[in-house]
């Protein structure tokens, strides 16, 4: 199936989901400084699949931040969009996505972008099995193509703020089949994206994985050896590239991630982290150590403030 097709066939094209309709309605507003220039609900780590409530949990936290009374006016979706690609059977995995694409299509009213997460990932867990590197599905690329992005990282323009969406994950020998940071053809290009983006534009960065989280040390038991160890599969292991990289660029204003089901606020050398917590909390089954369903709030302005809020929502029972 070419992409067109498979556009058509998921009805995601009448959505305008791909990222080239966001960057046509980009418009530099006539705003002054203090100016509130753009409002975005950020949907993290929503994990849909079959069973658990998930698929009326997805719906009512679209339904919950599209019916707010001040209405963003962006979905930023922050990957883990499925239960599990990594180690999951094909068959599981389709019927994952296919929940994915139903609850989009019935849901999503407003425009968006799409982030790719771990699980998003198929078999990088399973390989050596027989089969899982030869499937079609395997990697990224499937993962990709039901997003509708031709790219795992990418940057487009809105309201006056310069988006950069990046792809957190390398495949890894670890336990988890990844780890987290850019390889150098990813960070080649944010060097370039980043020094072509007018200084006076303020830079939102979205990733899925956080580049700099205080969270990161809860997850987990990871004093046990009498340091702190927190895993490359947690948090950005090229965190500190990244971080003088931003230094060189002051217009860099705030970084929004997700992954770790936790919510933190960490503002370190100038730039904002945001770990937005989960939609699904605990993989729908209530919270994640303190943090329940959530998505955040952030409102952008012209000077390159932002204010930010978790909005927590119920998920309908099961
Ligand atoms: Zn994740």
């Amino acid at each position: 199936m070419n992409r067109r097709s498979f556009l058509q066939q998921t009805g995601r094209q009448a959505l305008g989901l791909a990222v080239l309709p966001l960057a046509a309605q980009a418009a530099a507003p006539a705003a002054t400084s203090r100016q509130r220039v753009l409002r975005a609900a950020h949907l993290t780590d929503i994990h849909v699949q079959p069973g658990l409530g998930a698929p009326a949990g997805m719906a009512a936290a679209l339904r919950h931040a599209q019916g707010l009374a001040d209405r963003p006016d962006l979905i930023l979706f922050g990957g883990d969009c499925i239960g599990d690609a990594l180690e999951n059977p094909r068959e599981s995995v389709l019927e994952q996505w296919a929940v994915w694409d139903r609850v989009l299509a019935a849901e999503l009213h407003l425009p968006a972008c799409q982030c790719l997460g771990n699980h998003d990932i198929f078999g990088w867990k399973m390989r050596g099995r027989p089969g899982v590197e030869q499937d079609a599905l395997y990697g990224k690329t499937s993962a990709l193509e039901r997003l509708g992005l031709k790219s795992s990282f990418y940057s487009f323009d809105r309201a006056g703020w310069h988006f950069v969406v990046l792809d957190s994950m390398q495949i890894d020998g670890s336990n988890q089949g990844y780890i987290a940071r850019l390889d150098e053809a990813q960070f080649a290009w944010l060097e370039h994206d980043l020094a072509t983006t007018p200084s006076a534009t303020p830079v939102c960065v979205l990733s899925h994985i956080p580049i700099l989280s205080a969270a990161s040390f809860f997850d987990g038991d990871l004093a046990t050896t009498g340091n702190w160890i927190v895993p490359g599969a947690w948090m950005h292991i090229d965190a500190r590239r990244i971080k003088d990289l931003f230094y060189r660029h002051p217009n860099v204003k705030v970084c929004l991630s997700g992954h770790l089901h936790m919510e933190d606020d960490v503002t370190y050398l100038g730039v904002r982290y945001l770990c937005n917590g989960a939609v699904c909390g605990g993989w729908w089954k209530g919270k994640n150590q303190q943090f329940g369903p959530a998505y955040a709030v952030i409102d952008f302005y012209a000077d390159g403030r932002v204010d930010h809020q978790m909005v927590t929502f119920t998920p309908p029972p099961v």
